[in-house]
């Protein structure tokens, strides 16, 4: 089977009991940021095709599916994603649910109870469908810049969206550049709102502003 033969419906990853993966399968042809690479997944060494082993060869961009943005991403000068901190990413996280279908606003965020510390993964309208095997579309749902400051002066370490971009330009500067850790493209579809403890572990790519990652949530 070619890569342009896999199944689109949703794959089941095998997780370990307890633990629910909220990890966007990586495959050829899924959603992308429209000026990156697209996703390719292909065969290069074929055993059905009298190769002795079968090698796959990725192309993609960092910012492909479920991962995470290192400050260097909108900071010229910031650090690549091998020096991030991995405790903002391994720990207890809310996931919370969203109803503004735009934004995720200060309006909807401040009643919360959040707390210095947190990790926040924002479900929103995104989530409705299995978004990575449609077309990109412009009209995500995305995170504001003044609801990112309020965040970050709150103390929350990590912040987490269920789409591929965390917002605009002044809200990645908000969180990167307060050293906010943040993962793009969660797979949320089967996660309720709610407590869980999350191990979120991006490649260590030397030089990269990002990595793709492998989220898994625990319910606590
Ligand atoms: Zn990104």
């Amino acid at each position: 089977m070619s890569p342009s033969e896999a199944p689109a419906k949703p794959l089941e990853l095998t997780t370990p009991a307890a633990w629910l993966d909220a990890t966007l399968p990586i495959r050829t042809g899924m959603a992308h940021w429209p000026d990156n690479l697209g996703v390719t997944v292909v065969l290069t060494h074929d055993m059905a095709a009298g190769s002795p082993a079968n090698v796959t060869e990725l192309h993609l961009s960092a910012h492909t599916g479920t991962h995470v943005d290192a400050p260097r991403h909108f900071l010229a000068d910031g650090a690549d994603v091998t020096t991030l901190d991995l405790r903002t990413l391994m720990g207890p996280a809310v996931v919370v649910s969203i109803q503004d279908p735009h934004f995720i606003t200060l309006q909807e965020i401040r009643p919360l109870p959040l707390q210095p510390g947190d990790r926040v993964l924002f479900k929103t309208r995104n989530s409705d469908s299995d978004w990575s095997q449609e077309p990109f579309n412009p009209d995500f749902v995305r995170l504001n810049a003044h609801a990112a400051h309020y965040l970050q002066a709150l103390g929350v370490v990590c912040v987490g969206v269920d789409y591929l971009s965390v917002g605009p330009a002044d809200t990645h500067l908000a969180l990167l550049g307060a050293g906010v850790t943040v993962i793009e493209g969660l797979a949320l579809q089967h996660i309720a709102p709610g407590r869980y403890d999350m191990l979120c572990l991006p490649l260590p790519i030397v030089g990269a502003d990002g990595a793709p990652a492998r989220v898994l949530l625990r319910p606590v």
